[in-house]
């Protein structure tokens, strides 16, 4: 009954919020962190169409409603979730600054307790607003955009004090589109998410079946009850995209899709947190199991340095072989991140540290096992080298972002120190030091971080990033953030 209750609710919010914004409702699905487990954020470059892209720029209470501070009027999904009760918006093809990622902003008001911002997925970009409400009861809002002065209103209509029934649903001046509970959901679209996820979107929730063909390399999806849209959306598949070919079939009243991965590559289902979506992830079988660790649970690594006791530093060069990471122009972030690693560990070594690097070559290692190195290590720090990117519609941006996972105390002071160290020596855009859930981060028992260089898809970083000097640059400031923090911390 309560749980039904619930769910009734959840379900009107989101009607009365969709028909305002004339998406359609979403099941309540819980996504239990703000941020995405990410875990192979740049395994795969997602190659798509140009599209507009809205810069979100602030959220604010005022006495109308929510104002949000924005160059456009993006498409709005909604999300109703219960325990504890939240609303999710998530605004499509929109960017959120450095300072508004992963902030929390006060409401108290419209039954609104406070409204976390985040960057929730980057390729497309997805800024996600998460209503944590004080009053379970639903409100409808309604929205509309001022393009003169940037700003998407949303405003608060009837505020209730007790669950509405139907035939009193606020009702909005926009059109409406409901969905009709005869026509089955449809395939909307196949796109990349920037986790390097391959993600199926329905209308409506579906269930599926998958089965797998390792002899022709394809992963497919019977989906009953479904139809393909006339407006489906595909990828496009890059030249050094790892799937060869995405094939969907009507058949019956049923929906085949299939996807065929080139040599090497392979596909596993993400965990499903959303019933309207099935996402893919793709991940690169090792060519050459020689180069890898021979027993990958406890993979050992030589130390370098002398070791005196000083301290130990795991420096692990994200991505390698053919997970190339960040790509454009030909140029791979593989490769810059060894290079910096190369010269962060020797820099380390002068200083007196002993250094493991997770790969000194150009070989494929999956996530586990560089966190197994440094914990065999029993490392003193850990320290990940990324570089970044975004879709070609966004190559303005640039700059660094340090990350530590959440709730990481020391992470967050290693990663202070070194991120300071970084925009004081390189003169790059201060993007901050940010918490993120990435597993190598998130798997190590000792201090860690990440440490986004840059962006590759920035032409002038680009060229920076690809210049010995700026990389020895980049490497004595993580050294130097390293060693304050050592000095500071260790006991
Ligand atoms: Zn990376």
């Amino acid at each position: 009954m309560n749980q039904y209750y619930q769910q009734s609710i959840g379900m009107l919010l989101c009607l009365v919020i969709s028909s305002c914004f004339g998406t359609q409702p979403v099941n309540a699905e819980d996504t239990h962190n703000l941020q995405q487990e990410f875990q192979q954020i740049h395994r795969l470059q997602a190659q798509l169409p140009f599209s507009q892209q809205f810069q979100l720029r602030n959220v604010q209470v005022g006495t109308e409603g929510l104002i949000l501070s924005i160059n456009g009027n993006p498409q709005i999904s909604t999300t109703r979730v219960a325990n504890p009760d939240r609303v999710i918006l998530d605004l499509q093809s929109t960017e959120v600054p450095a300072w508004l990622h992963n902030s929390t902003v006060p409401i108290n008001r419209y039954g609104i307790r406070q409204i976390r911002v985040a960057q929730f997925q980057k390729s497309p970009a997805i800024a996600r607003l998460v209503l944590d409400l004080s009053n379970p009861n639903p409100v409808g809002w309604q929205s509309s955009f001022d393009g003169g002065r940037g700003i998407l209103l949303l405003r608060p209509v009837g505020t209730q004090t007790s669950p509405v029934p139907v035939a009193t649903l606020p009702v909005s001046n926009n059109p409406v589109n409901q969905p009709s509970s005869n026509q089955p959901p449809t395939i909307d679209g196949l796109s990349f998410n920037g986790y390097g996820q391959l993600v199926i979107q329905a209308s409506r929730t579906i269930t599926y079946r998958s089965s797998n063909s390792p002899e022709t390399n394809t992963y497919s999806f019977t989906i009953p009850a479904t139809r393909i849209s006339s407006q489906l959306r595909r990828p496009i598949l890059g030249a050094n995209s790892p799937i060869e070919q995405i094939r969907l079939n009507q058949v019956g009243d049923t929906v085949v899709v299939s996807v065929k991965t080139i040599t090497g590559w392979q596909i596993r289902e993400a965990p499903r947190t959303n019933a309207q979506q099935v996402a893919l992830q793709l991940f690169s079988i090792s060519q050459n199991t020689s180069v890898l660790p021979t027993n990958p649970r406890s993979p050992t690594a030589q130390i370098y340095g002398n070791n005196n006791g000083r301290g130990l530093i795991v420096i692990d060069p994200g991505h390698g072989g053919p997970d190339v990471g960040a790509t454009r122009n030909g140029v791979y972030e593989k490769d810059i991140v060894l290079a910096i690693s190369k010269q962060l560990g020797r820099i380390l070594q002068q200083i007196g540290y002993s250094v493991v690097y997770t790969r000194t070559e150009d070989l494929d290692l999956d996530l586990e096992p560089r966190v197994q190195i440094a914990e065999n290590a029993k490392a003193d720090v850990f320290v990940s080298v990324h570089v970044n990117s975004l879709d070609a519609s966004s190559s303005q941006v640039n700059g660094v972002e340090t990350y530590y996972a959440p709730g990481a105390s020391l992470g967050k002071n290693l990663a202070d120190l070194v991120h300071d160290q970084i925009i004081a020596n390189t003169g790059a855009n201060d993007r901050g030091v940010r918490s993120a859930r990435f597993y190598v981060i998130r798997n190590t028992s000792m201090p860690a971080i990440l440490v986004e260089t840059g962006y590759i898809t920035n032409p002038s970083e680009a060229s920076r990033l690809l210049s010995g000097s700026y990389q020895e640059r980049l490497a004595e400031s993580i050294a130097r953030g390293v060693d304050s923090f050592l000095k500071s911390y260790r006991r």
